[in-house]
């Protein structure tokens, strides 16, 4: 028998299947997705790989071919599923097979499970009451203290007795010799998210929802797998969509997976799933540790867990029968991965979905173009669940034009009406959100009198102004004192442009003295727990206002809220890509989402210097589907995606002059290229950010309305720039970028 087997090495020339003889005495353990050690190369040094695939014949001379030498120790096996998933990603978005497994393996590694140790009395308080005194006559004073706890107390925690009871091991094991106590051990499964169980309320479903879920169970027995897109509001009942769908899938003993983002893993969110489900759900999330991420696999590989909620990389839950994939949320950004390869958590879903027979199901209030798209072409079925299901009306939405306010001397931070309406709500003791677009961006300072905005040397982004007095770079960290000359007409006019979430803070301290407010950005909450405890407090009540970037948007419920300020709409409007306009619309939506969500109806205030921009516009009235008109033509114009489909290609090194050639020589070589006629280029030109932490950018654009071509072109860039060795410049591709480089 032999393996194929992919190098554990990111190395285009290797990034194919190599051929090993399975030994008989690995012959049972060997499989498809089976981590091995092989030896590697001219000097045979040993390295890992995946086998891919197993074959009786093989088209190499045996003698030639090397043997397989182990198994790595304590590997994770990848799921067969996930290798053909693996090659999908390969393929897409252009990755070499290695990288394209590791990003379908999250967890590599069995790691130690943590035991729970505990200490037991093995007599009852009257002999333990006689062993204290006797070892107080000894003058064993570590012994008599732990006896003396466990009279009171006969079951404690191992480390509860080593740490603060400063009693050590040796002492325990002689008390375990003689048979006064005992040492119990259990496994414990690591529980990321600390739950009581509550009871969840079962609703009974309206008729919009009824629909869908009849919808879907009526295709899925008639062997029919669709793709399913819900368009509905915040509070239309998806959630509870999701989970009746859920419900069935394990009643037909499959499995479900639920994509969230990050952002909106909450513990509200996802208390209600274990409400609904108990044990049987699990979550993961980035800021685990590698033996938590462990301990979730082991549940799943045990069958313990049916259902699986997190960010994008839950995908690759290895479950035996997955029945189901919703992705909540779907327009959502962080569903494009950052790093190579950049693959889309809903393109992937849809391969997965295919390969396990499963069903998707996407849902928004604001669904991406993208989505929307494809529903309008008959590829999705469209769903909408048109009213909030708690009873209360969608928010009044105020535009207010900052042009107006300024020419009427109003300097502040504050439209008049912004200003009266947050006094109102104080004096009312009902909740505000003032909504920030970015950290960073908002902090920015220029000159008012030749415009130059200060930026940083390294990375070409502008510097934002911290309280303590100093310019920071949000990319490398780098920083300056501020001063209010400026760099390059030398006039003192060096000034903030627009306040930061911590300058919003501070103006609304001055002008609202008795007001409490908390903050939340990327600076309050580097800790989950920050975060958490950050919205648990505006929760219960101990702040009148809470200030923040676009992380207060997403997906939390705070009944007293009554009125949300978006203060600046501009920084959303004017970013530098395509889906600017995509993503300012969803932002304000879902913002505005979070006014009067309980008994009081509630009040928006955009703020903004373009009122007339079709974003703010649809965004008032809450008209999705005016905003997606707008949208698409505007796509279908410039070909941009969805209508067509566009490839970034990033050229990155750090000597400026070999970049910029490098990037001429790529241009050439697409305008040879038999598909240039059909197809469109932009560049090469500097990227948005042209320089960062002193590596140079340029970037190509290619659009086209065939997907195949783009991956034809990344192929042949791919194939060509081989020969010259590249050392000290990269390559980088990415279809259909979200995030712009
Ligand atoms: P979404 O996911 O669209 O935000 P949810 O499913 O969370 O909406 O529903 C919003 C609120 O309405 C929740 O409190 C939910 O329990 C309730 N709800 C959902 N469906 C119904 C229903 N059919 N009848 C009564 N209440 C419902
Ligand atoms: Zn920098």
């Amino acid at each position: 028998m032999y393996a194929k087997v992919i190098v554990d090495i990111s190395h285009e020339k290797l990034d194919r299947p190599f051929t090993y003889i399975i030994p008989d005495h690995l012959s049972s353990q060997v499989e498809e997705g089976t981590l091995v050690e092989i030896p590697f190369g001219a000097g045979n040094k040993i390295i890992s790989g995946y086998v891919t695939e197993i074959t009786e014949g093989c088209d190499y001379d045996p003698a030639k071919i090397k043997e397989i030498k182990g198994i790595v120790k304590g590997s994770v096996k990848a799921d067969s599923n996930l290798i053909k998933l693996a090659t999908f990603i390969r393929k897409t978005y252009g990755s070499t097979q290695i990288n394209a497994l590791k990003t379908v393996t999250p967890v590599k590694k069995c790691i130690r499970r943590e035991v729970n140790k505990r200490v037991v009395a093995n007599m009852a308080p009257d002999k333990l009451y006689f062993l204290a005194e006797e070892a107080s006559r000894k003058h064993k004073n570590a012994q008599e203290r732990l006896i003396r706890e466990l009279i009171k107390y006969p079951d404690i925690s191992y480390s509860f007795i080593t740490g603060k009871m400063n009693v050590s091991a040796q002492t325990i094991n002689a008390l375990v010799k003689n048979d006064v106590i005992r040492v119990e051990t259990e496994t414990v499964y690591r529980n990321p998210i600390k739950v009581e169980r509550p009871d969840d309320k079962i609703v009974e479903l309206s008729e919009e929802q009824i629909k869908i879920v009849n919808d879907v169970n009526t295709d899925l027995k008639n062997g029919i797998r669709n793709t399913y897109l819900i368009h509905g509001i915040t509070g239309s009942g998806k959630t509870e969509v999701y989970m009746h769908l859920i419900e069935d899938r394990l009643r037909e003993g499959k499995q479900a997976i639920m994509l969230i983002p990050e952002i909106a893993l909450t513990y509200q969110n996802v208390m209600r799933f274990y409400a609904r489900f108990g044990d049987q759900v699990s979550v993961i999330h980035s800021k685990m540790t590698q033996g938590e991420r462990y301990d979730q696999y082991l549940k799943v590989k045990e069958g313990k867990v049916n259902i699986m909620i997190g960010p994008r990389s839950a995908l690759f839950t290895p479950f035996d029968n997955l029945g189901i994939v919703i992705i909540d949320e779907e327009h959502e950004s962080s569903y494009k991965a950052d790093n190579m390869p950049k693959y889309h958590a809903r393109e992937v879903a849809e391969k997965l979905c295919e390969l396990t027979d499963s069903v998707l199901i996407l849902g928004s209030a604001t669904p991406s173009i993208d989505s929307y798209y494809k529903a309008s072409k008959g590829i999705y079925k469209l769903y909408k669940l048109n009213s909030r299901l708690t009873g209360n009306t969608l928010p009044k939405v105020y535009v207010e034009d900052m042009r107006e306010e300024y020419k009427n001397g109003n300097k502040s931070v504050f439209s008049v009406r912004l200003h009266k309406l947050i006094s109102d709500r104080l004096e009312k003791r009902e909740q505000i959100m003032l909504f920030l677009n970015r950290r960073g961006i908002s902090g920015f300072v220029s000159c008012r009198e030749c415009g130059e905005v200060v930026k940083c040397p390294h990375c070409d982004v502008s510097l934002s102004y911290h309280r303590d007095g100093m310019l920071k770079c949000h990319y490398c960290g780098y920083e300056i004192p501020f001063s209010n000359e400026c760099p390059k007409c030398h006039a003192q006019k060096v000034k903030g442009f627009k306040a930061g979430t911590q300058m919003i803070e501070d103006f609304v301290r001055k002008e609202f003295p008795h007001a409490l407010t908390l903050r939340m950005d990327a600076d309050s909450t580097k800790k989950t727990e920050d975060y958490e405890s950050i919205l648990a407090k505006f929760a219960n009540n101990e702040a009148d206002i809470l200030i923040g970037t676009q992380m207060i948007v997403k997906g939390h419920d705070f009944k007293d809220v009554t009125l949300v300020g978006i203060v600046a709409a501009d920084m959303a409007l004017n970013a530098e890509d395509y889906r600017a306009g995509e993503r300012a619309f969803q932002q304000l939506v879902q913002a505005s989402g979070r006014a009067g969500r309980g008994e009081n109806p509630g009040e928006v205030v955009i703020q903004t210097y373009q009122p007339d921009h079709y974003a703010v516009t649809y965004a008032e009235n809450q008209d999705y589907e005016g905003f997606y008109e707008e949208e698409i033509k505007y796509r279908e114009l410039m070909m941009y995606p969805p209508v067509g489909n566009l490839l970034g290609i990033q050229i990155t090194g750090d000597e400026e002059k070999r970049v910029e050639k490098l990037s001429r020589v790529v241009s050439d070589m697409i305008d040879k290229m038999p598909e240039r006629e059909k197809i469109g280029k932009i560049g090469p030109a500097n990227a948005t950010l042209s320089k960062k932490c002193d590596i140079y950018r340029r970037v190509i654009y290619i659009k086209s309305y065939e997907y195949e071509d783009l991956i034809k072109i990344k192929d042949f860039i791919e194939k060509e720039t081989e020969r010259f060795k590249l050392t000290k410049e990269s390559i980088m591709f990415d279809f259909n970028p979200m995030n712009g480089f």
